[in-house]
């Protein structure tokens, strides 16, 4: 066990309840630690990013520079966009680039890449000012627009069935896999009176006409 020095309460000594730093344990526990850093970046939130050596130093070690394009090596967007931590906010690594290299990014206006690599974030030879519609027109100049939007075996649901959530787990179910059985059979007996089933379930008869047919909970 080991007492955390902010709120005093004994927890076990590991990753579970306190953050590592190096080698060792933090003497805070990770509850304290995170109210901490909340609190910290809620008062800081709204104050100008402060371009410390340290800063500037953690930004270009995450550039490997090719012969023309800077290319960012560290985490990316799911459009390959650098994503970098100023210290305030997660921003995109080639709109930091502008700042730091070309200055303020007026508003309204985009960072946009002549050299068609997201990634880059050389902003003397590959990095324009552009508006959004700018960007639109260059996306289908250079063939980027997305031309297969998710849909069929492309779509996420398809992709990914066991992460669907269906029947009871579906955030709006009002019965459970068991009724469906339930009504199934009462449907059976009664040979098609959806309105009292209904009223015994306290749904719709819509909805018991739906299980029936097996529009509705076709997976039991
Ligand atoms: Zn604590
Ligand atoms: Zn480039």
């Amino acid at each position: 066990m080991k007492i955390c020095t902010k709120c005093r309460v004994p927890k076990p000594a590991t990753t579970e309840f306190f953050y590592r730093s190096r080698h060792r344990l933090e003497s805070r526990c990770k509850q304290c630690r995170y109210a901490v850093n909340r609190a910290h970046l809620r008062t800081n939130r709204h104050k100008p990013v402060v371009l410390s050596p340290t800063l500037l130093d953690r930004f270009w070690s995450s550039v490997q520079k090719t012969e023309r394009c800077w290319l960012w090596i560290r985490t990316k967007n799911s459009d390959g966009y650098g994503q970098f931590w100023n210290g305030r906010h997660l921003v995109a690594a080639h709109r930091f680039a502008w700042e730091i290299l070309r200055g303020p990014i007026p508003e309204g206006m985009n960072v946009l890449h002549k050299c068609d690599t997201p990634p880059c974030v050389n902003a003397f030879e590959c990095l324009f000012l552009g508006t959004q519609k700018d960007n639109a027109y260059d996306m289908i100049q250079k063939g980027r627009a997305n031309r297969n939007p998710p849909s069929g075996d492309n779509h996420p649901w398809r992709k990914n069935p066991e992460l669907v959530r269906r029947g009871e787990f579906h955030p709006m179910a009002r019965l459970k896999a068991c009724d469906i059985h339930l009504i199934r059979a009462a449907y059976k007996r009664k040979h098609g009176v959806t309105k009292e089933i209904a009223r015994q379930f306290g749904v719709n008869p819509k909805t018991i006409q739906a299980i029936v047919a097996r529009r509705s909970w076709k997976h039991i």
